[in-house]
């Protein structure tokens, strides 16, 4: 009789398949930060893999994020907490105390924001710009057109510090084109970090230079 499959064994597979994807490109592996996305996970699953040296989680949502990480942060103070998911205005002061880097810069409304609140907490919180890279309506994002304008506009008017870009490409389409068109508008801008490649695809988005692969459903099972 074989055991059930737990979240540590789908763990060490992805750690082996991100492994073996930056090997396969002539990428050095540590230079692939794999990201558990822990949305609807409870902290009672999350965790045995801060057990087991996970350090970078994923969430989408800021108030499930409040819920959820103070206890696990107590318990592991060296863990970075990510959020992928949209950012209302008011709720960037929660996020900026809650979260250490925020992938999901997408306006200049919310970009203001972030620099007055940021200011006033006195927090370094790192910033992604979320680039609409498949210019879908039903998603965030700053179109591929706008992201340089936009980028300049964080860094030249409101003295944001922006280290990389993050991208959701169109499900059922070959994602590799859109990797590719969000690592040239890093590029072009000075941008170091990309946060790209979920379940379904972040062996293509490490063969196109991910820094980060935000992996949820291939660790924790379908949400
Ligand atoms: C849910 C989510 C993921 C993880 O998706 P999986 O397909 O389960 O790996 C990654 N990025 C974002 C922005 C998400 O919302």
């Amino acid at each position: 009789m074989s055991t059930p499959e737990t979240d540590l064994d789908r763990l060490t597979h992805v750690q082996a398949r991100i492994r073996r994807a930056a090997r396969d490109a002539g990428r050095d592996p540590t230079d692939v930060e794999l990201v558990c996305v822990s949305k609807t996970i409870p902290a009672s699953r999350v965790e045995p893999l801060l057990a087991a040296g996970c350090r970078q989680f994923g969430e989408n949502r800021v108030q499930e994020a409040a819920e959820k990480w103070p206890k696990l942060r107590a318990a592991f103070p060296d863990l970075t907490l990510r959020l992928i998911g949209p950012l209302q205005t008011n709720k960037v002061r929660d996020a900026v105390r809650l979260f250490d880097v925020i992938e999901t810069v997408d306006r200049p409304k919310l970009a203001a924001e972030l620099a007055t609140q940021m200011a006033r907490e006195g927090m370094k919180t790192r910033l992604l710009v979320q680039v609409n890279i498949g210019e879908e309506p039903q998603k965030a994002g700053v179109s591929p057109a706008e992201a340089d304008g936009f980028i300049r506009h964080c860094r030249e008017d409101l003295r944001l510090q922006i280290e990389g870009l993050m991208c959701i490409p169109p499900v059922d389409q070959l994602a590799s084109p859109y990797f590719a068109q969000l690592a040239s508008i890093a590029a072009r801008n000075g941008l170091h970090r990309l946060s790209m490649g979920m379940t379904s695809d972040f062996e293509q988005a490490i063969k196109l230079g991910a820094t980060e692969v935000r992996v949820g459903s291939a660790i924790f099972g379908a949400r």
